[in-house]
């Protein structure tokens, strides 16, 4: 055994309190991996309830301020922070891939998402004009304001450390909050790292904070009195938590959770476009996706054995391999313990029936590997009583359901517990509206595989996907950042005799 001292030469990824890098001397911190390679990179500091005091302070003191500047102003610091995000968006998907094991040409994809977010937000002083009618009774004029609510919370999972804190803070600092952002302590340098961007372009210190942390930081932040709004997204058993206890504390929240998404595939599809678009959904990002398909309700049993077919044909073609590959199309899983819980979801699914058609823990090519790769499952006759079908697996498993109907499907899909994303592929314009119409499901693609809405709409799933009354970003984020009030107001004229108020009823 050696008698010197251990020397730790991991570099930790600290907190971004006030404007400023945080390091506190005593902290519990967790292990970043890189999955591609199995090796910890880095420790991340691990917020206690001090860290989480001083970060929720700096937020509501410069929340004054930052509530007091006009929409204009705030939009153009968000403006010139979208160019810095442009002009660093290689440096940000390599970082976010490194630690998340994504491919770095998925990482760019988020970052573009996040940014349509960045752009919907600088259009903050038209998307925050209230209503105006004037002369209701006369002289009496009434308007609408719609104004910030003080500290917001992002708390955010780790298979999206750029998009999903970007679906939150620009729409809420454009509205006048100020924020603090909890990260996934799995990836947690990208998401600091526009902390950075933020202070660049101008943001004002206190304004945008960053606390890495786990359950602890969490805890905190949901019993905080001066945190009065929370946005989470993450896995439904937290989701309901945070959305329960923040609610009883009297903060504004919504809670996005976990998803099971399914494709129904009719018999007029086009197979070509539908396989190859099934295999990116249920593949891609190594089925890390809230959008990923799980899910394939085959319409008709000869349609279901040519899909099968040709699914297993393309798996046998998909390129796994290093994220940083531009030939790669799945890299490894986030970690080795999700890894082998996902791992764990095959056994489940062949011990409880289904046929295990692609076994992706056999030949993914990579075998010895240190990293946490998997390969691509593919099961045939799933039912709906199996786990493999009712419960979020979250890695690159896919399950085919096979129906005789249209509204067997529809039926199936209506009775899980998650309600996030669902498509369908077809040729025939009455079944995709009559699909459309009768699906419940917050998402609906039609021929697209993963309907994630635009910047300027909404996201957002129904069921035990989503706890609260608001989805993210679009039309719904600046609903759910803002308090409206309304003014109602008179000016009388300054003629004695003429000052008796009355309300438009009583003339
Ligand atoms: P997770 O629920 O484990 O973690 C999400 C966040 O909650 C993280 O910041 C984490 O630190 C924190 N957290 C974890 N355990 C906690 C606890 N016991 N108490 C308080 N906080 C806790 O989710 P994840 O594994 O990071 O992400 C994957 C999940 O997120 C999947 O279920 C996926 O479907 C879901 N997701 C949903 C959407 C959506 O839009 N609906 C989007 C992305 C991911």
């Amino acid at each position: 055994m050696s008698t010197h001292p251990v020397v730790d030469i991991l570099p930790t990824v600290c907190h971004w309190i006030g404007g400023q890098r945080v390091s506190p001397a005593a902290t519990r911190t967790a292990e970043v991996f890189n999955p591609a390679s199995g090796r910890v990179i880095a420790r991340v500091a691990l917020a206690d309830s001090a860290v989480v005091d001083a970060a929720v302070r700096a937020a509501a003191s410069a929340f004054p301020g930052w509530a007091a500047t006009p929409a204009l102003r705030r939009a153009r610091i968000l403006a010139r922070f979208k160019e810095l995000v442009e002009e660093h968006a290689d440096e940000l998907s390599r970082l976010l891939s490194r630690e998340h094991g994504k491919t770095v040409s998925d990482a760019r994809g988020e970052l573009t998402r996040g940014l349509e977010v960045i752009e919907f937000a600088c259009g903050a002083p038209h998307l925050l004009k209230g209503e105006f009618s004037d002369n209701v009774g006369t002289g009496v004029d009434v308007f609408s304001l719609r104004q910030p609510l003080g500290v917001a919370v992002g708390i955010t999972p780790f298979n999206f450390p750029l998009m999903v804190p970007m679906w939150m803070f620009p729409i809420a600092l454009a509205c006048g909050n100020t924020f603090v952002l909890k990260p996934s302590e799995r990836d947690p340098s990208a998401p600091l790292r526009l902390a950075e961007l933020l202070h660049e372009a101008g943001l004002p210190a206190g304004v945008f904070n960053v606390i890495n942390g786990d359950k602890a930081a969490v805890d905190r932040l949901l019993e905080h009195p001066d945190v009065a709004a929370i946005s989470f997204v993450g896995s439904t058993p937290i989701a309901k938590r945070v959305y329960l206890d923040g609610t009883s504390s009297g903060k504004r929240v919504q809670a996005l959770g976990g998803a099971k998404n399914h494709m129904v595939i009719m018999r007029d599809a086009d197979l070509e476009q539908t396989v190859e678009a099934l295999v990116g959904a249920a593949y891609g990002s190594a089925g890390e996706r809230c959008m990923a398909i799980s899910v394939a309700v085959v319409v008709g049993d000869d349609m279901a054995d040519q899909l099968i077919e040709r699914v297993t044909a393309r798996i046998a073609t998909l390129k796994i391999g290093a994220p940083d590959d531009p030939a790669t199309e799945m890299g490894p899983l986030v970690t080795a313990v999700h890894r082998d819980r996902v791992a764990g979801y095959i056994d489940i699914g062949a011990r409880e029936g289904a046929r295990l058609v692609v076994d992706g823990r056999k030949g993914t090519g990579l075998a010895g590997s240190p990293g946490f790769y998997l390969g691509a499952t593919l099961f045939d006759e799933v039912k709906p009583q199996m786990r493999i079908y009712r419960e979020e697996v979250f890695g690159p498993v896919l399950c085919v359901v096979r129906v005789a109907t249209l509204q067997a499907a529809i039926e199936l899909i209506n009775a899980h517990t998650f309600a996030n994303g669902v498509a369908l592929f077809t040729r025939n314009g009455d079944v995709a509206r009559t699909f459309a119409q009768k699906i419940e499901v917050g998402m609906v693609g039609i021929n697209v595989a993963i309907p994630v809405p635009m910047a300027f709409y909404s996201f957002g799933g129904w069921r035990q996907s989503l706890f609260g009354d608001h989805h993210i970003y679009g039309a719904e984020g600046i609903r759910f950042y803002t308090r409206m009030k309304c003014v109602t107001q008179r000016w009388p004229a300054p003629t004695p005799g003429d000052a008796a108020f009355v309300m438009p009823t009583m003339r």
